[in-house]
């Protein structure tokens, strides 16, 4: 309350009291505890990848998975992207961490490759990542490094990431796009795309957000959302990925409309690499041939 921390600006020595706000305070230095202990959880590698199918809506096989990035905390457990990536966003960690989350996603996409797994990987990529001049690089180098073929890797960038700065991002996916990889728009209709420069983008994908999908079937708009969206995707020439499927209803509106993939927890959480190889051994998807790969 504002009297204790007035009281407690004036004990502390301030004249500017009207200044000290103690929420603000207690966020600041929150914020670089965490910033500390992030730098600290890079070096001592604790994070964990987990990945979430992608399931095409014809035949219903697992065409893909989405990385997505936990911070096992010695102390507060699982910790979910939410709560750290926007810290590690306020500054050049996002690279190391991401380079790190890149590193580690094409290890295991060459390690699945090599126990016969059709897959392809999807990393998500930050704003700040975007505009770094290491990223074309660090992907080159870790295509090479673990012998992927390009198109088997996937980066996401969300919408409002994309259009912020479009000029820039244009450049940047025209880049990414020579190496090979394959390039989604993360988060569609949440931002505010042009279609000028949608249209310019070499993209292969558009993912609809999840909050259209959540009430596709109740609610006209959505529906009407998403059709269009799927729609101009194909117009474009891109194909598309509804996330956040959690009902067989939503499935098979979507595959109704032409969505071609779909993400979400109607098939699976994003889970551990030894996790998905179980659920995908238990959907007799996985290579027979091959003996099972962990990481
Ligand atoms: P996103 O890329 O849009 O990822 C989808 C999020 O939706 C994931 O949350 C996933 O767990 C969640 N989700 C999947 N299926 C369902 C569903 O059926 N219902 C509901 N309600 N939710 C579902 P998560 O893992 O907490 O990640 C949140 C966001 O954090 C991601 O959104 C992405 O923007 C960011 N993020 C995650 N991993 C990374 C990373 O490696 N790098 C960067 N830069 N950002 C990341
Ligand atoms: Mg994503
Ligand atoms: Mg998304
Ligand atoms: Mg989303």
């Amino acid at each position: 309350n504002v009297d204790s921390a007035m009281y407690h600006a004036k004990a502390a020595g301030r004249n500017n009291y009207q200044f000290f706000d103690r929420s603000m305070s207690a966020n600041a230095s929150e914020r670089l505890a965490l910033q500390t202990s992030l730098h600290q959880a890079i070096a001592q590698q604790q994070f964990v990848l987990h990945y979430q199918p992608q399931i095409e809506t014809g035949s219903g096989r697992l065409v893909g998975v989405e990385v997505l990035v936990r911070w096992q905390h010695p102390e507060r457990g699982l910790v979910p992207p939410n709560k750290f990536i926007p810290i590690a966003e306020e500054s050049d960690l996002i690279i190391r961490l991401g380079e790190w989350i890149l590193q580690e996603a094409c290890r295991q996409l060459s390690l699945w490759h090599a126990g016969g797994l059709e897959l392809r990987v999807a990393v998500n990529l930050s704003a700040r990542q975007l505009r770094s001049k290491n990223l074309l690089r660090q992907v080159k180098d870790v295509v090479l490094k673990h012998n992927l073929q390009p198109g088997q890797l996937e980066l996401e960038i969300t919408e409002s990431v994309a259009m912020e700065d479009a000029d820039n991002t244009l450049r940047m996916l025209a880049q990414l796009r020579e190496l090979g990889v394959e390039l989604a728009i993360d988060d569609f209709g949440t931002g505010y795309s042009s279609l000028s420069h949608l249209k310019l983008m070499p993209l292969h994908r558009l993912k609809i957000d999840r909050s259209f999908v959540k009430d596709i079937e109740t609610d006209p708009d959505d529906a009407a959302i998403c059709a269009a969206t799927i729609s101009l995707a194909h117009n474009l020439g891109l194909s598309v990925v509804a996330e956040g499927v959690e009902t067989e209803a939503q499935f098979a509106f979507l595959g109704n409309l032409g969505c071609e993939c779909a993400q979400g927890f109607l098939f699976s959480k994003p889970l551990p690499a030894a996790e998905l190889e179980a659920w995908i051994r238990a959907r007799g998807q996985m290579p027979q041939s091959s003996p099972p790969v962990m990481p």
